[in-house]
C-alpha cells in the first residue's frame, strides 16, 4: 500500500475527433476535479490531448481548451503518425507525473475505471491493464476478428492480455523501464507486458464510440495487426526456414528415386537430369532465403532509427 498522493496525467491520442472532443473535454475535467477534491491526485495533475495531424478543428480546439483551462495540455504531432506512435509521444512527454493513463478519445473506454486503476496503483501495481467484459458493442466482424489475431499473437508466443487495448495506467517507474524500448516498429500491448512489474487489472464496459466514425480503417487495423507479429515474433519467418527444410527434405527422397529410376527403371532421357535440380535447388533456396531472412528482419527492425514521432507545438 503506497501513501503518498500520486500526480496524474492522462494521456489521449486524437486524430479528427472534433466531434468527441467537447464531450469527452468535459467529462475528464469533472473527473479531473473529483479525483483532486477527493485527495486521490495532486492538483498539478493534467490531461494531455495528442493530435496526430488531424485534418479537421481538433486542434484548434486543443488551443481553446489549454488556454482556458489550466488542467489541459497540447501536443502537436507534424503528422499523422498513428494511434501508437501518437500516444507514445504523450507517454514520452508526461515525464513529470507519477502516473500516466492512456485512453482513448471518443469516450469507449469507461473514463470511471480510471478511479479503480488508482486504486490499483495505490496497492501496488506499476500497470494496470484496463480490460473490456464484453465487446457487445463492436461489429460482429471486428469482435471475430480480434478474437483470431489474439490466438494467432498467443501461438506465436507473444504475451498479450487479451480483450485489452490501450486503455491502461502506467507508473512513472514502469514508462522509464519502457524509455529504454528503442525500437520504432511499435504495439504498444504487446511490448507492455515484457517490462515485467507487479500489474493488476480493471474490468469495464465498452461502449459505443460517442460521435464521430472509428479512425481505425480496415487498412490501419491490419497494419496494426501485422505490425505487432512482425515486430513482436520472428515466427513467420521461422515458418519459410520450415518449408525451405521440408522441401529440402522431401526433394532428397525425390533425388533417390529419381536416382533409382534412371539406373534401374525405364525412364525417358533428360527427365532426370531436369527434375534433380528444380526439387534440389527449390528447396535449398527457401531453406536459404528463410534463414536470411532471419537476419535481414533484425538487422531492418534496428537499423532504421528514424524518429517515432515530429512534435510540431507543445501548449501547457
Ligand atoms: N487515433 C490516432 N491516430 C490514428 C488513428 C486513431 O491518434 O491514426 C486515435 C483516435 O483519435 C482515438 C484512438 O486513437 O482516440 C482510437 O481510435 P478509434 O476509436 O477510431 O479506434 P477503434 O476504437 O475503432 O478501434
Ligand atoms: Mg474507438
Amino acid at each position: 500500500m503506497r501513501d503518498s498522493i500520486p500526480s496524474l496525467a492522462i494521456v489521449i491520442p486524437c486524430y479528427n475527433e472534433q466531434e468527441v472532443l467537447p464531450e469527452t473535454s468535459s467529462r475528464l475535467i469533472a473527473l479531473m476535479h473529483a479525483f483532486v477534491g477527493e485527495n486521490m491526485v495532486q492538483p498539478d495533475s493534467y490531461i494531455l490531448l495528442v493530435d496526430d495531424g488531424s485534418k479537421d478543428n481538433t486542434w484548434s480546439q486543443i488551443e481553446a481548451l489549454a488556454l482556458k483551462y489550466p488542467e489541459f495540455r497540447g501536443l502537436k504531432l507534424s503528422r499523422n503518425f498513428g494511434h501508437q506512435h501518437a500516444l507514445l509521444a504523450g507517454l514520452h512527454q508526461a515525464n513529470d507525473v507519477t502516473i500516466t493513463v492512456s485512453v482513448d478519445a471518443d469516450l469507449q473506454d469507461d473514463l470511471e475505471a480510471i478511479r479503480e486503476m488508482i486504486l490499483k496503483y495505490q496497492q501496488g501495481a506499476e500497470i494496470v491493464y484496463g480490460v473490456r467484459d464484453d465487446r457487445g458493442s463492436d461489429s460482429v466482424f471486428k469482435r471475430n476478428s480480434a478474437l483470431l489475431f489474439y490466438k494467432l499473437l498467443s501461438r506465436m508466443g507473444i504475451e498479450s492480455v487479451y480483450n485489452h487495448a490501450d486503455f491502461r495506467l502506467m507508473s512513472q517507474v514502469a514508462l522509464d523501464a519502457f524509455r529504454q524500448f528503442g525500437e520504432s516498429n511499435i504495439y504498444l500491448r504487446g511490448m507492455i507486458p515484457m517490462l515485467g512489474f507487479s500489474s493488476d487489472t480493471v474490468y469495464y464496459k465498452r461502449a459505443e464510440r460517442f460521435a464521430g466514425t472509428s479512425k481505425y480503417n480496415l487498412r490501419k487495423m491490419f497494419s496494426l495487426a501485422w505490425n505487432g507479429v512482425s515486430s513482436l515474433s520472428i515466427q513467420p519467418l521461422r515458418f519459410v526456414t520450415f518449408c525451405g527444410f521440408t522441401i529440402f527434405s522431401i526433394s532428397i527422397l525425390l533425388s533417390l528415386y529419381a536416382l533409382y529410376s534412371y539406373l534401374f527403371l525405364e525412364t525417358t532421357m533428360g527427365w532426370t537430369s531436369t527434375v534433380l535440380p528444380i526439387y534440389f535447388l527449390g528447396g535449398i533456396q527457401l531453406l536459404c532465403i528463410g534463414l536470411l531472412g532471419e537476419y535481414v528482419a533484425k538487422i531492418y527492425k534496428e537499423v532504421k532509427q528514424r524518429p517515432k514521432y515530429i512534435i510540431e507545438k507543445m501548449l501547457r
